[in-house]
């Protein structure tokens, strides 16, 4: 077999290896609890069932245009309108399979080989592999002062005259953590004097907690938007738990739009109609359901906060949004796929290595499950690196041992 070099590069991506791994221990019967993969639980929206089964009725379901379909762009219109209180038109707008795709395609259309993007730790897996997919160079700046905010000036020392794009994601995968608004006008402003692509990333920006709002980096432009640098990324997967669906979209001007539209149809072509409409229903359906989702993972974070802050050597920044915290376990390990391994081994809990992230060390947990998971969930993992602990445990009639400490 001959593999490229290009996909040789390419990580496998660990949270899926690990949730593979535990689907073999839940298939021989294990009683795992999962912290992995960050999907909410909730049902699909009505609305979003019932727009996509009227299609699906129709009996025709055929080819749609590859930068999405006129009603779901209508939708798109609305939200960008309401939540960015700016007016785009239909040509800014390319809905993709997942905002997944959504970034792939602008880091696709505007790098060239040895170009670089500068990317904020803890970053979200996907971001460097999908650099190195385009052959660009992931510039990772990670806050020299251990928080998950990085200062301006760390960010401005990465520019070089090869950097094309930084990526934002606020609120943050893996951190949870909201940027100030101080620091993204500063980097709009930076990127729009320079000429670099602020690829904003938010596909989590109503999943806020304690009553505060993640103000959108593009807010902070000035320019229309056919002369903005900023590109704004979305989707439904997180804002309604609709990640089956594999909608996300980006709105940018419209010769970019264009060329993100020929990679795309040379690709995947256009999204399913079903899936489309799915989106569509979501989005001009009832938002009660986005508040409720918030709300749940509000609530999660207030519990899964109190469950860690039990343990002694283990720091935690509290989460302001999105579902994921990202604990500091280097009192125990600086190696965190050792740890996520042996956690997954001994408590049968599935947590994230850091190092996926850029944070050596520390674990994601996503709190997107139930509170009955995440407690029991922490316990577990207390008890697996506890030297105090006692040696064994029963969960449920199974008896399991602790032998790494
Ligand atoms: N960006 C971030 C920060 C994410 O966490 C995810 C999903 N985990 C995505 C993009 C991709 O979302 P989608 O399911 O729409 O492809």
């Amino acid at each position: 077999m001959s593999i490229s070099q290009l996909a040789r590069s390419i990580s496998a991506s660990s949270t899926l290896a690990l949730d593979d791994k535990a689907r073999i221990l839940r298939e021989r019967g294990e009683p795992v609890i999962s912290l992995g993969i960050g999907e909410p639980k909730n049902k699909t929206p009505i609305t979003a069932i019932l727009s996509s089964s009227a299609k699906l009725s129709e009996g025709n379901v055929k080819y749609t245009p590859p930068d999405g379909t006129p009603s779901l762009k209508k939708a798109i219109i609305r939200y960008t309108e309401e939540n960015y209180n700016r007016i785009v038109e239909p040509e800014n707008i390319i809905v993709s399979t997942g905002a997944k795709q959504s970034i792939y395609n602008a880091i696709v259309s505007i790098i060239n080989p040895q170009d670089e993007v500068i990317l904020l730790a803890p970053y979200w897996v996907s971001y460097p592999e999908i650099v190195k997919l385009a052959y660009g160079i992931p510039v990772i700046v990670t806050p020299e002062d251990g928080s998950f905010k990085p200062r301006f000036k760390e960010i401005e020392r990465a520019v070089t005259p090869y950097t094309k794009a930084i990526i934002v994601n606020s609120p943050n995968n893996p951190s949870g953590i909201v940027y100030s608004d101080e620091l993204l006008s500063d980097i709009v402003e930076m990127c729009e004097k320079k000429n670099i692509y602020l690829i904003a990333d938010d596909i989590y920006h109503k999943i806020v907690f304690d009553g505060k709002k993640a103000t959108p980096a593009y807010s902070f432009t000035k320019r229309d938007i056919e002369s903005t640098m900023v590109l704004v990324v979305n989707g439904v997967s997180k804002l309604y738990g609709m990640t089956g669906f594999r909608i996300g979209w980006i709105t940018a001007n419209k010769k970019h739009v264009e060329v993100m539209c020929n990679i795309q149809s040379q690709i995947t072509s256009g999204t399913s109609v079903l899936l489309q409409a799915a989106a569509e229903g979501a989005l001009t359906g009832m938002q009660s359901v986005v508040e409720n989702l918030r709300l749940t993972f509000e609530n999660n974070r207030n519990v899964i906060m109190q469950e860690l802050r039990t343990f002694n050597d283990v720091k935690v920044i509290e989460p302001e949004g999105a579902f994921y915290c990202m604990p500091d376990f280097r009192a125990y390990t600086n190696n965190s796929v050792e740890l996520a391994n042996h956690i997954l081994n001994k408590a049968l809990v599935v947590t994230i290595p850091g190092i996926d992230f850029g944070m050596e060390g520390h674990l994601r947990l996503s709190f997107a499950g139930s509170i009955k998971d995440i407690i029991s969930a922490v316990e577990r993992i207390k008890w697996s690196l506890d030297p105090n602990s006692p040696n064994e445990i029963f969960i449920g009639d199974r008896k399991y041992i602790r032998d790494w400490l």
